[in-house]
């Protein structure tokens, strides 16, 4: 198929390199160089503008952009120039209510916008095992299963257009709550004299294990690496799409709604561009006391 990806960010770079395996890939970013450097690497073609992606026709539109305000604006440019019958795959962990009124206008075209975020970092990315969960017409998911099996583990169809949306956002709250409420104990536990790698040894074999403690304390908090892959201002906008997603079904989540705000707090305070386990480091701070390093090694 001939696909044509926009967004060549942390995530889209590796997505758009699996795709070029399989399929005939246009890849447009915002900042062109970075494009460029993407047909080098991975024989995808350039598209210089919004333009050049309609003139190459592409059966499959591709984003994953920061947020569903990027992808409207890239609609308002794209959309009239793209053939009836493409189908547009947003990758973007983005707003549910938002999305379904882009769908709504994407419809009126004939094109089929799925809402199709994904899990799995970039790690997943690079290795073409991401979790894509999609909201919207199963019949174009049909369409595009090709497309997302060159960049997926697991796909699951999660319900109409905005559920997608709606799965990735709460799974990003879980996240965050996980990694926030982990600091505050394994802090405790340290001033306690109990070593971080000792504390999450035990924690990991045992029921208050996520993937926090299984993966991001002891990859990068423990060894005080902190690696850009995902933002915290990202992580802040999610929790932010969550407490949305409680809003609309006119319910209360306390726990979620106080994620929110120490999360935006965080992003805030550190700044969006930090990778999202800085999270830890505003509890550390406030206890005066650091996770890993060198108790790890005394
Ligand atoms: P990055 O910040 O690394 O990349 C963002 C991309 O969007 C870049 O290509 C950037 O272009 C482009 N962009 C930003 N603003 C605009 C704009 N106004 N118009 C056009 N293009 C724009 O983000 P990620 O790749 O990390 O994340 C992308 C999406 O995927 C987000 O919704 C995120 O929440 C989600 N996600 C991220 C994960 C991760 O581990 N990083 C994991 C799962 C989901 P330019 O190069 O010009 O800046």
């Amino acid at each position: 198929m001939r696909v044509a990806f926009l967004g060549l960010g942390a995530m889209g770079r590796p997505m758009a390199a699996n795709l070029a395996r399989h399929h005939e890939t246009w890849v447009y970013n915002r900042t062109a160089a970075v494009a460029r450097a993407h047909a080098a690497a991975h024989g995808t073609s350039v598209a210089a503008d919004l333009a050049e992606v309609a003139l190459c026709g592409p059966q499959v539109v591709a984003t994953c952009l920061p947020t569903t305000v990027e992808v409207a604006a890239v609609a308002e440019q794209l959309l009239d120039s793209l053939r009836p019958g493409t189908v547009w795959l947003d990758h973007t962990s983005g707003d549910p209510q938002a999305t379904r009124e882009l769908a709504d206008r994407c419809a009126a075209r004939d094109v089929a916008l799925l809402d199709a975020p994904v899990s799995g970092g970039t790690d997943g990315a690079a290795a073409g095992t991401l979790t894509v969960m999609v909201g919207g017409d199963g019949a174009a998911l049909g369409r595009v299963s090709a497309v997302l099996d060159a960049v997926a583990g697991r796909v699951v169809h999660v319900g109409p257009s905005g559920a997608g949306m709606a799965v990735k956002a709460v799974n990003n709250a879980l996240l965050a709550t996980s990694l926030r409420a982990a600091a505050e104990g394994l802090v405790a536990l340290r001033a306690s004299g109990v070593a971080t790698s000792t504390a999450l040894e035990v924690i990991n074999a045992s029921s208050g294990r996520s993937f926090a403690t299984e993966r991001l304390l002891p990859e990068r908090v423990v060894p005080r690496t902190f690696p850009r892959t995902f933002s915290l201002g990202l992580l802040a906008k999610d929790v932010g799409l969550a407490a949305g997603v409680v809003r609309t079904a006119g319910l209360q989540a306390p726990v979620l709604d106080l994620v929110d705000e120490l999360t935006r707090a965080a992003a805030d305070s550190r700044g969006g561009a930090v990778d999202h386990t800085e999270l830890v480091r505003m509890v550390e701070d406030a206890a005066g006391l650091e996770l890993g390093g060198d108790e790890e090694r005394t």
